[in-house]
């Protein structure tokens, strides 16, 4: 069993003035009413430009970013490294529309692949399609609708993108893991990300799929693409979460009368997301895995999932993941056991990360018990920095 109990260790690289404005984090974040006017506020004010730099940057910014730009992420990718876990910079500026926003973003995770070179404590390159095409094209395309030529061109200049982002993944030696986002742009997404996976993992495991098990289909999905992978010849290498956007996919389909792709129940995500676990655990000779989750329960079945099939905790090809700002309990405490770690480690401009900004602060929302569980162990840890200032 792996405690994720020591707070010390969870908290290393925090200072008490850190833990104790994430406190008061979390316990804004722990009210829905407040959280929900809240986004619709920094929405607006996003919207018409008011300047909420200052207050953003010290707060909820600083809590779950690195930094508008790499280089403001150093510190925290210094501080990662000092607890043996690697970093998944991510450019997360959504919302963007134009083709020069779309190669900016591009170019901008080009720049995280090129500075995996010289810092080895980068451990994967991340990226949305969101962020390198227009959402309504890969709604379009998802949906079997016919393509104008121009519709074609611009898919092809999407395709060029992520491809580019992959042979340079490939050639600087680093895996990089494309997100999973709505049900409605995401068959796009899974048919090119499958042609990619294809196309690179041929040796080595170098795209990570994502595969949000809060999906009815993704279970079967997992063990279909593992066997067509198995007869075209290459290695699948999956992401595993339990998906960020199940309000807004139940809101639809209940507005588009249809069924709701997502489990009716927690227990369903939480059996599924331990059985694809599981399998890929099982199947680990092709198999690489990312487990991307803040569930302690998780986490401890795949160690022990682990242990049972004799895999080592540092095995090459298994990963724990968690988001900045989010369970270090987790994460400090599995670098410790010996776990291969990755915290992703979002940037970008202020005014772009708003949407990921509120995703977080409406998901501590929505998962209260987990919330909870964050202020006790915060609480927890400044207790006991202040018993140990009293004896010394
Ligand atoms: C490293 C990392 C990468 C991520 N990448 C992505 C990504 O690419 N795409 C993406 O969509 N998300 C991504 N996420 C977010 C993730 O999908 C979850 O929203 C988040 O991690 C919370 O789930 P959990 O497993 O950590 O915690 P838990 O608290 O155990 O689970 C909460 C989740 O369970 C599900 N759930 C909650 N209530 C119900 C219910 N009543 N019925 C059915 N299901 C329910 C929801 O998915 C909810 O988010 C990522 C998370 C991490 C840590």
């Amino acid at each position: 069993m792996i405690s994720f109990d020591d707070t010390r260790v969870a908290f290393a690289d925090k200072t008490t003035t850190e833990l104790k404005k994430a406190w008061w984090l979390f316990i804004l974040v722990k009210n829905p009413r407040l959280v929900k006017v809240g986004s619709v506020l920094l929405n607006i004010a996003n919207s018409i430009r008011l300047p909420l730099r200052w207050i953003l940057k010290t707060t909820v910014f600083k809590h779950f970013c690195g930094g508008e730009t790499i280089e403001e992420c150093r510190d925290t990718l210094d501080k990662f490294s000092d607890s043996g876990i690697k970093a998944v910079l991510d450019y997360a500026a959504e919302g963007v529309q134009t083709e020069k926003e779309f190669d900016e973003a591009r170019d901008r995770i080009l720049a995280t692949i090129e500075l995996s070179r010289t810092n080895s404590n980068i451990g994967f390159a991340v990226f949305k399609f969101t962020g390198i095409a227009r959402f309504s094209l890969l709604e379009k395309f998802g949906n079997d609708d016919t393509l104008s030529q121009k519709e074609l061109d611009e898919f092809e200049r999407i395709k060029r993108r992520a491809d580019d982002i992959c042979t340079n993944a490939r050639d600087a030696g680093i895996p990089v893991m494309i997100d999973a986002e709505e049900t409605w742009i995401q068959d796009a997404v899974d048919e090119i990300v499958e042609n990619l996976m294809e196309k690179y993992n041929k040796e080595s495991h170098v795209v990570y799929h994502t595969l949000q098990m809060y999906r009815i289909d993704k279970l079967y999905y997992l063990k279909k693409i593992t066997e067509e992978a198995r007869i075209k010849g290459y290695l699948p290498a999956f992401k595993l979460v339990r998906g960020a956007y199940m309000e807004k996919e139940r809101e639809r389909a209940q507005k588009m009368s249809y069924a709701s792709p997502i489990h009716p129940v927690k227990n369903a995500t939480d059996g599924a997301f331990n059985d694809a676990v599981r399998f890929c655990l099982e199947n680990i000779g092709n198999i690489a895995l990312c487990v991307g989750t803040h569930n302690e329960i998780t986490c401890q079945l795949a160690a022990e999932y682990m242990a049972e099939n004799e895999l080592e905790p540092a095995h090459e090809k298994i990963h724990f993941s968690q988001l900045m700002g989010m369970s270090d309990h987790i994460s400090y405490n599995l670098a410790k056991a010996g776990y291969n770690v990755s915290k992703y480690l979002p940037y970008g401009p202020i005014r772009l990360v708003m949407p990921y900004l509120i995703r977080r602060a409406e998901e501590n929302t929505s998962v209260a018990g987990q919330t909870g569980r964050e202020l006790f162990l915060i609480k927890k840890e400044l207790k006991r920095r202040k018993e140990e200032k009293k004896k010394s």
